[in-house]
């Protein structure tokens, strides 16, 4: 591995969809404006990463430094810089920052909907690397972060890889929980077993939820975890057709359904399923389809109107989200270090690439 010299940032960089990353050196920029510039310890690798580098995003710019989830500690402050509660910033330390920043004057960051801002800057998704300062991105040995960005101190106990999670995935499983309303005594289902997932069953259970069970495509690591985080039962698609689970379900459930769907995958037609296998009066809750996908019919007077449904869509979340998310992590009350199955030096992108396509681990992470 080649050390950068201490005046510049070695960065990975999209310079073209489809094709692997280029490593450049860039100068590493003083803080202007209430800027702060970080060094990045833990980067997250991100399922939408992949989406990005294959163009399927709509908002990518080329040439992008990519990676919005970040972990690090402080290298320069400028005047005005803060953590997100007003209080000082200190060169050395260790931190963690929110993936987006919004303009605070629209429509909805008045109504306090921050995660909806027409104006909403993501770090490693719509923020260019082509002009200086460049670093604008977490796969990088150093971010520059804009003022505004909301900086939250972290514990040094925990490891950095375990916390990215918390950025991203665990902010908007924060923003579903909400929508979800779990009471205590509660069914939840759970679509999906990947890092969103497994924040939801955390949340679930401090909610007091009784029967939290987990849907996902076969027995494997990620199943294994959704038992450590606590499900009371996992089930395999490859076990049970849509019939099948709604009588297991309802058999369950005294014949009523489940209380709450969260939906964590990023597949449109499990809707049908989700909601026939509700309650009536049930929430489903849908923090997983990132991307555009297809259409998909849906009976809306038998399967949502008259079973007086609510459907919640979930996009990203604010920087409360991310303050709770941090906050779970760093209880300990759950196995998050269980996640983190791959780490990577940036010079081995290509490997961290066929491991990401592959899907053969669960969270990956640069430490760069
Ligand atoms: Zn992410
Ligand atoms: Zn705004």
């Amino acid at each position: 591995m080649t050390e950068s010299k201490p005046d510049t940032a070695r960065a990975l960089v999209l310079e073209e969809f489809n094709k692997p990353f280029v490593l450049r050196e860039f100068p590493l920029p003083e803080p202007r404006d209430g800027e702060v510039l970080a060094r990045v310890v833990a980067a997250g690798i991100c399922g939408s990463d992949l989406h990005m580098q294959r163009g399927h995003d709509p908002r990518t710019p080329l040439p992008i430094i990519p990676g919005h989830e970040g972990v690090g500690e402080i290298v320069a402050i400028d005047d005005g810089a803060t953590l997100h509660d007003g209080s000082p910033l200190e060169v050395g330390m260790p931190v963690v920052w929110e993936r987006s920043l919004t303009c605070g004057k629209c429509y909805f960051c008045l109504r306090n909907e921050r995660y909806l801002c027409v104006e909403r800057k993501i770090y490693g998704i719509n923020m260019s690397s082509a002009d200086p300062p460049h670093l604008f991105g977490n796969y990088a040995t150093h971010i520059l972060l804009n003022k505004g960005t909301s900086i939250y101190k972290r514990d040094t106990s925990i490891d950095p890889a375990i916390l990215v999670s918390a950025t991203c995935s665990g902010t908007t499983a924060v923003h579903a929980h909400e929508y979800a309303e779990i009471k205590g005594g509660e069914t939840v289902l759970v679509y999906g077993s990947g890092p969103v997932a497994a924040f939801q069953i955390a949340l679930a259970l401090d909610s007091g939820a009784k029967w939290v069970v987990v849907i996902t495509r076969a027995p494997g690591r990620k199943a294994d975890i959704a038992l450590e985080f606590g499900a009371d039962e996992v089930i395999f698609k490859s076990d049970m057709d849509s019939c099948k689970l709604m009588n297991y379900i309802l058999y369950q459930t005294d014949k009523i359904g489940v209380d709450v769907v969260i939906d964590t995958t990023p597949d449109p037609n499990i809707f049908n399923e989700a909601v026939q296998v509700l309650r009536r009066g049930g929430t489903y809750v849908n923090p997983g389809l990132a991307v555009p996908a297809d259409p998909i019919p849906v009976e809306l007077y038998s399967a949502v109107v008259n079973k007086d449904l609510t459907i919640r869509g979930v996009w990203a979340g604010d920087a409360s989200h991310l303050g709770k998310s941090i906050e779970l992590v760093q209880s300990g009350n759950y196995p998050f270090d269980k996640l983190v199955t791959h780490r990577f030096k940036l010079e081995e992108h290509e490997e961290a690439w066929r491991v990401l396509t592959s899907k053969e681990g669960v969270k990956l992470v640069f430490e760069p």
